[in-house]
């Protein structure tokens, strides 16, 4: 195999590459537009031509660029450009600059996950210095921290216009350890819409809180009855699809029944777990025994319950392609679970197998002082470079 070394890309490259991405503010509520205009002229620049799919509102972007033949059977680097919020977190140096502290680098986003961002893109140049047989594809996604609502779009661009590739690694930060499988997990919003009057007439209105309660009590039950059923040695931690209550609003004062009540909660879920009925149930719930007391009260009175966001499970394939690529480079004999979600499983579900392979880890993710240790970045080069080698004379065992 013939390889121009001298393109490997340097740490410091890796680091500089970090700092700008570091640099740019792309909390999952705002654009992540100029992150995309600066990644987008680097691979210009080196005469790539990046496709970009788009948001609605037009202010976010997903990138996708191919480096190699314009053939099937590609590697695809996965990431997402979007970060969750430094709201309310104390850091000690500014998030958003990337401070390097006894080999640590510091900012959010450096181990969630722009560090592996950089280090994809740090390796344009060796990628294209290679004579590659299969091709290598940078996907860039945004709004992954909401739910991985903004892959879609690039999956299908991906399915309908372009050669489709055969693996994806998604680089969530594991610490290099492969993750095989992880959790599905669906979101709901729940607006209870009751009556209001004086708290000392409560026989007159409907208690949109009381009634809550009794959601979030069934909704409790529901998970005693998943640790139950679980198999406590599937690989996951925890072992049991879990419920999430994450948001609960609701009064206005302590003498009036609250008329309005809003739940944000949701499912993660085993990839073995029927989703559907979950919901189902829940759902049948609120309309055969909570909702008919509430009219019988009041006609006014509803209940409403949406997906907010519905992201399927990496189903566990030790024989997929990617699986079995990354075993093969990285000389890791066995893949772990993890219990929060990520795009692999959209893309299992278009056809491309994946696994997530990262540098950093997940303990670091969305705490304040986020950061990534050098030492990870490093060795996530190394990996990308024997990705890159390989893909010149690309077999599996
Ligand atoms: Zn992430």
């Amino acid at each position: 195999m013939k390889t121009d070394s001298t393109k490997q890309p340097s740490l410091n490259h890796t680091l500089g590459l970090l700092e700008s991405l570091i640099a740019f503010d792309t909390t999952s509520s705002l654009s992540n537009l100029q992150l995309i205009e600066f990644v987008s002229q680097y691979l210009e620049q080196r005469g790539l031509s990046p496709r970009l799919t788009s948001n609605t509102e037009g202010n976010k972007s997903n990138l996708w660029v191919t480096i190699g033949p314009e053939s099937e059977g590609g590697i695809v680097l996965s990431g997402h450009t979007d970060v969750v919020p430094v709201a309310g977190q104390k850091w000690s140096s500014d998030p958003f600059q990337l401070s390097q502290r006894d080999g640590k680098l510091y900012g959010r986003g450096t181990a969630d996950m722009k560090g592996f961002l950089a280090s994809v893109l740090s390796h344009t140049d060796f990628f294209m210095s290679l004579p590659l047989k299969v091709p290598i594809h940078f996907a860039f996604s945004y709004d992954e921290e909401v739910g991985c609502t903004g892959v879609g779009g690039l999956i299908k661009d991906v399915q309908d216009n372009l050669p489709l590739p055969v693996a994806v690694i998604v680089g969530e930060p594991t610490s290099m350890k492969i993750i095989g499988g992880n959790k599905g997990g669906r979101t709901f919003e729940t607006h209870i819409c009751g009556t209001d009057g004086h708290s000392s007439l409560p026989q007159l209105g409907v208690n949109s809180i009381l009634v809550a309660n009794r959601i979030l009590s069934k909704l409790d039950e529901m998970q005693t009855q998943l640790i139950h059923e679980a198999d406590p040695n599937n690989g996951f931690n925890p072992p049991y699809t879990t419920l999430d209550v994450g948001i609960i609003k609701g009064g206005t004062a302590a003498n009036i029944i609250p008329a309005r009540c809003d739940l944000i909660w949701g499912f993660r879920g085993l990839p073995e777990q029927d989703m559907d009925s979950l919901e189902n149930t829940i759902r049948n719930y609120i309309d055969e025994e909570i909702v008919p007391e509430m009219q019988a009260v009041s006609s006014d009175t509803f209940v409403t319950t949406t997906v907010r966001s519905d992201v399927p499970p990496l189903q566990p394939d030790e024989n997929s392609t990617a699986e079995q690529l990354v075993r093969h480079l990285s000389q890791l004999n066995e893949s772990g679970r993890v219990s929060y979600g990520t795009e692999a499983g959209l893309f299992q579900q278009a056809g491309i197998p994946g696994v997530i392979y990262g540098p950093g880890s997940i303990e670091q993710a969305h705490l304040p002082d986020e950061f990534i240790e050098e030492s990870q970045l490093a060795q996530c080069n190394q990996f990308l470079s024997q990705l890159g080698k390989w893909a010149t004379e690309p077999v599996y065992q």
